[in-house]
């Protein structure tokens, strides 16, 4: 993977065909870092279409461009048709193509240049002809920033790329809370700030646009499905099938639970498990010394930073926290 800087001269030629993806589900940060991404370089005159591996939260949707965005398990054929004569394909917020989920195989023959621009751990460099990869930066949306000012495209950022790119901030800093909010991620800010955009509204538009049910939804898991295991520290929440049925839950509606347990003192270790339909879905949050990166690759095929992974399970629901509370034991010495 050659350097990134080695495109900025070609961002001024000619227009190119340009894709741009991130990882299923996208999160703020994967939303927000492609369409501020997406915007400046339409405004360069590239041809560019935003596609995700699957469908997004509801409480993305306001974001400037997102009307655009192709769901390529929804739309294949199109999402095939603009990847096939794509050019150059971005790739952001991932940085192994199974996270990419059914479009994986496709970006992986597809002949086009495949740029890299993500902040988690153990890239796999070989599947990118360039790009950057930082795990010491806040989210993918400040190396988004980086790159469009470090190619000269400082004036490019208005109000719309500022929406984008400060909600995958506070999307990955917890609000400016987590050790990578910066001096530059502040100083970020501060620049985004001067395009006028109002930060009071992408936050009311991420954190306070849900239903009734997800409320209820979280009360109830608090109540009935989170277990405390003092000896180790660790919390664990597990969500059925039928309690997603029950209460209507969607996309986005569970972002975010995985953090209640972690405002018990002394819980080191949060973990929540949903059973998805084609997949049991783990998140892991932790607090001090605990790296949940080499936990989930070492136990459910995930990854991601160190205070905060992912993972999945083919196993069933029960067998997989089996597999967790056997797990938690191992690693009985780093959590307690
Ligand atoms: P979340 O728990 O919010 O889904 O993800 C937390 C972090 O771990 C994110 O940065 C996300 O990209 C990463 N992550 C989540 N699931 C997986 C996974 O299955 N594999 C890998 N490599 N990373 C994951
Ligand atoms: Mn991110």
């Amino acid at each position: 993977m050659k350097p990134i800087a080695e495109i900025f001269p070609l961002l001024n030629t000619a227009p190119k065909q340009i894709v741009i993806t991130m990882h299923q589900k996208p999160d703020p940060d994967a939303m927000g870092s492609s369409l501020g991404l997406f915007h400046v370089l339409t405004a360069l005159g590239h041809s560019v279409t935003v596609i995700s591996p699957t469908n997004w939260a509801g409480f993305l949707n306001w974001m400037p461009g997102c009307e655009k965005v192709i769901d390529y398990d929804y739309r294949r054929p199109e999402a095939e048709a603009v990847l096939q004569k794509a050019e150059w394909i971005f790739c952001l917020d991932f940085n192994t193509l199974s996270r990419a989920k059914n479009m994986a195989p496709v970006i992986a023959g597809l002949a086009c240049v495949k740029i890299l621009i993500d902040h988690h751990q153990q890239p796999e460099e070989s599947a990118f002809d360039y790009g950057i990869s930082d795990t010491a930066k806040s989210s993918t949306s400040e190396m988004v920033y980086d790159f469009i000012v470090n190619s000269g495209n400082k004036d490019k950022v208005n109000i719309a790329v500022a929406e984008c790119l400060y909600a995958g901030v506070i999307g990955d800093t917890g609000s400016f809370r987590f050790p990578a909010a910066t001096a530059s991620v502040h100083s970020m800010v501060a620049h985004l700030k001067e395009t006028g955009f109002n930060h009071t509204l992408v936050h009311e538009n991420i954190y306070d646009n849900f239903l009734e049910n997800r409320l209820r939804f979280i009360g109830m898991a608090l109540l009935h499905r989170m277990e405390i295991m003092y000896e180790y520290n660790t919390a664990l929440i597990a969500i059925s099938k039928n309690d997603l049925l029950k209460f209507d839950i969607k996309t986005g509606d569970t972002e975010g639970l995985v953090n209640y347990p972690l405002t018990i003192q002394g819980i080191k270790l949060a973990a929540i498990v949903i059973d998805r339909d084609e997949e049991r879905k783990w998140s892991f949050r932790s607090k001090g010394d605990f790296d949940t990166n080499t936990f989930a690759r070492t136990y459910f095929n995930g990854g991601g930073h160190y205070s905060a992974s992912g993972g999945r399970s083919s196993d069933s629901l029960d067998k997989t926290i089996q597999k967790f509370k056997q797990s938690i034991k191992e690693n009985a010495s780093l959590l307690q």
